[in-house]
Parts: structure tokens; sequence; C-alpha cells
């Protein structure tokens, strides 16, 4: 433990207590990293804020790695971990929600076209567990802002995090990928979630965001894609040095998480067990799960605590389970809410018209897609709000107006019931509700408009 870090402040022990510390994430195809990088041209924002220094300090100071950059998968790793471990904070914070970053810098380098390899491990687990090669990097996101939500430790250890509104709109937009992959490749979606909101401070770094959509710092290449990024390695004797690194890039937070799964699928070379202790086949509860990865995959004693905390607060445990959607209308289209009231139908109301139905929900409520279609609008309006318009196969458009929050994009194609968005109150909204229209073309013109409840819940 280097001497700065006694000059930690509060501040910077309670942001200490989120960090996770990934120790290795070995990818069974790393062969693929000898592949010929391809170039991602890719703007690297480097940011620095207060946070994010001093707390990259700290989290430096408590792990050391030795970077060799062999050319071979096989190469070898060298841990001299200091064994010290992140000290936690049994003092309630009143950390404030993560800021956001504004790029100060962009420079555009080439990815480099070779191996990283990294390990870490502390002395506490060193005999037990094996050193497997690592390419998830936890330097990686340093030198990014990772603010993670505020949270309390109470005295039995646990770690409790106070909602906050942008880590919520982190979990609407990568949520439903979990689901599926969760589902698909028998893993806690939870965990994978939680996961995310660590590694990633909950999507602020440059490499979680679009176009790289990558949540966990895995290295490598990924159907020949790359991005190299500004990082700090450790020499192994506590001296950083800014280096470049190539970070796998994904298509969208699916693509993302069924990387990620296959990993802990497929394990480590030579021991593709590496992460069983975490499949649903083994672990009964998430928290079975969590318990594993600590010391595995994080050499953080926290991490699972940090990982359960995040489950807790933010519900995650629905991702686990299978998404009863909302039902089907008698004419093939399907309710947009599952939970709603009716609050003002379609046609004339005090003098003026309306032009769709309005349905009374929750905020947060997902707004799942009547029809499949396309996305033609996806955008701010001053008194629809977010507001999504999406035309069907057969011409027709449906509007959904006042999001908290929507998560398609323009371009892009939607299925029946897949999850659009989420109620809320923007634009001229008075409570939070879905306003929703239905036209005969994609005019939105008023003579187009047809009344909602007629085709959604009429003979
Ligand atoms: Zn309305």
């Amino acid at each position: 433990m280097k001497k700065f870090s006694r000059m930690a402040s509060a501040l910077i022990f309670t942001l200490q207590a989120f960090l996770s510390t990934p120790m290795a994430v070995l990818a069974s195809d790393m062969s693929s990293t000898k592949e010929a990088t391809e170039q991602v041209q890719k703007a690297t924002d480097t940011t620095e804020t207060t946070e994010s220094s001093t707390e990259s300090t700290e989290e430096s100071s408590t792990k050391e790695s030795i970077e060799s950059s062999s050319s071979s998968s096989e190469s070898t790793t060298e841990s001299t971990s200091s064994g010290t471990k992140p000290s936690e904070s049994s003092t309630p914070s009143d950390q404030e929600t993560p800021k956001k970053e504004e790029p100060k810098k962009e420079t555009e380098k080439p990815a480099a076209p070779k191996e990283e390899s990294t390990a870490e491990q502390s002395n506490q687990i060193s005999q037990e567990v094996p050193t497997p090669e690592t390419i998830v990097d936890q330097e990686a996101t340093i030198d990014l802002s990772r603010t993670v939500p505020s949270s309390t430790v109470t005295q039995d250890g646990s770690i409790h995090f106070e909602k906050n509104e942008s880590v919520d709109s982190f979990i609407h937009k990568i949520g439903e990928s979990a689901r599926k992959i969760g589902k698909e490749k028998e893993l806690y979606a939870s965990v994978m979630i939680a996961q995310a909101i660590l590694e990633s401070a909950s999507g602020q770094s440059q490499l979680a965001q679009e176009p790289n959509y990558n949540l966990f710092g895995i290295k490598g290449t990924h159907n020949g894609k790359s991005v190299s990024m500004a990082t700090q390695e450790n020499l192994g004797n506590g001296t950083l040095y800014a280096t470049q690194a190539g970070f796998r890039v994904y298509e969208n937070y699916e693509d993302c998480f069924n990387d990620y799964a296959t990993l802990l699928k497929e394990g480590i070379t030579g021991n593709s067990n590496y992460y069983a202790g975490v499949w649903k086949s083994n672990a009964k509860t998430y928290q079975e799960a969590t318990e594993y990865l600590t010391g595995r995959y994080a050499t953080d004693t926290q991490y699972a605590q940090k990982l359960n905390g995040l489950i807790e607060t933010y519900d995650l445990t629905d991702y686990d389970k299978e998404l009863q959607g909302p039902i089907i209308s008698r004419s093939g289209y399907k309710i947009p809410l599952q939970n709603y009231t009716i609050s003002s139908v379609f046609g004339n109301r005090n003098g003026e018209f309306h032009r769709g139905l309005d349905m009374a929900a929750a905020q947060g409520e997902r707004i799942y897609a009547v029809k499949s279609g396309r996305v033609i609008k996806a955008e701010f309006h001053t008194s629809w709000g977010n507001y999504v318009v999406i035309q069907h196969e057969d011409g027709t458009t449906a509007l959904y107006a006042h999001q908290q929050q929507s998560i398609v994009k323009v371009g892009g194609t939607v299925s029946q019931s897949q999850i659009i968005g989420y109620v809320g109150s923007t634009g001229n909204s008075t409570g939070s509700h879905l306003h929703f229209e239905l036209c005969k073309d994609s005019s939105l013109s008023q003579g187009m408009l047809v009344d909602p409840q007629s085709v959604l819940f009429g003979d």
C-alpha cells in the first residue's frame, strides 16, 4: 500500500467502497486477438474529474499487475499483488448523484494490434484460485470517471444503495438484453446487470457507450472489431504508465451480454468450469452466484455485497424472470401497457380534440409495441415529450408520447410486444401516463387518426 493512500479522505473511502476490481475473465477465443485488429477509429475521451483522479490513484494502489505483451494467448502472467484490499467506510455516505462527464479532448488512435495480458490477484486467494489470463482490463476505466451510486454500509456489512435516476435509466437500456441472454445461457441476469453497473460506472465509461457497447472492459477483438483506448497499466511495483489497449467492440448491448455470458459458460483455458459456480444450475440463488464471483472475478472482498446491494435496490431479480407481456386484442394488437387505467379517451373533450388515448400508469411502467414495425420517430417534442412513432407493415402508425425514457432508435425495427420505452410525464403532461395514437398512415394528420380504443378493445 502506498503512502499516498493514507491521505485518502472520507470521500475517497466512500468512492472506493464501490470500486470493483475484476480479477480475471478469460476468453476461450483469446486467439482471436491474434487476428489482425481492425482499426476502429475511436474518439477516446479522456476525462478527468476530481473524483476520478483520486479514485484512480486509490484503486491503483490496491492492486498491482504486470502487463505482458506476449504474442501468444498462452502468455504467462505474473501477479505481485500487494494483497491490500479496498477499505470500506462504515459510515453512511451522502454522495451526490454521479456526475455527467464532459468530453474534454478527443484523440484518434489506431487500435494496437497486440495482445494484452494482465492478471491480478490478492495474496489471500492466490493459493486456491489459479491465475487466469486476464482480458478484463480494470485499469481501462480508471481514467474515466468511475462514479457510482451513493451507498451506505450497515453494521452487518451489507451495502445499501440509494436509488438513482441515471442508474435506473442505464438499467432500462441494458435490462432486456440481460433478461434474454440470462434466460438463454441459464445465468442470473440480475448479477450480470449489477456487474455492468459496477464495471461501466453505470454506463458512463466511454467503453460502455455507443458505438462500443463494452460493458465489462473485455479486451481483444470481437468479430474483427476492436477499439483502442487509453488505459493505465501497472508495472507491478505500483508504477503506473499510460498506454493504449485494444478492447472488444460490440454491435449492441445484447451482443456484449452474449459474449460475456459465453465467457462465464466456457471458463478459462484449461478450466472450462472456472465460473461454473455462477451458473443457475449450480447457484440456487443470485447470492450464491455473487459470492462465487468474489475473489474469482474480482479481488474486491466486498464485491458480493456491492452486487447484492444493487440487485436489491433496483429489483434486478425481475430480470431473472420471464417477461409476462400484456394481452393481445382481438384485432391482433397488443395493449401497450400491462397496468393502467384509462384517464382520457379519443375525440372531443372540452371543445378540444384529443388525438389519442391516455392510459395512466406508474412512472417506469414498460411500454410495449402494439405491433411489429419500424421506428420512424424517436425524439423530444415540447408537447409530446419523449415520443416514438412506429410504422407497421400495413402502413399504419402508432405514436407513444410522454415517455420517461425511450429505448429504441429511428430506423430500428421492433417486434410486437417488444419494450420500446417507459411511462413518464415528459412534455406537456399532467401526471404520469401514456398518450397513445393510432393513424391510418404515417401522416399523423388529425383526419387519419383512429380511436385506439376501438382497435385495442373493440370487436
Ligand atoms: Zn393524451
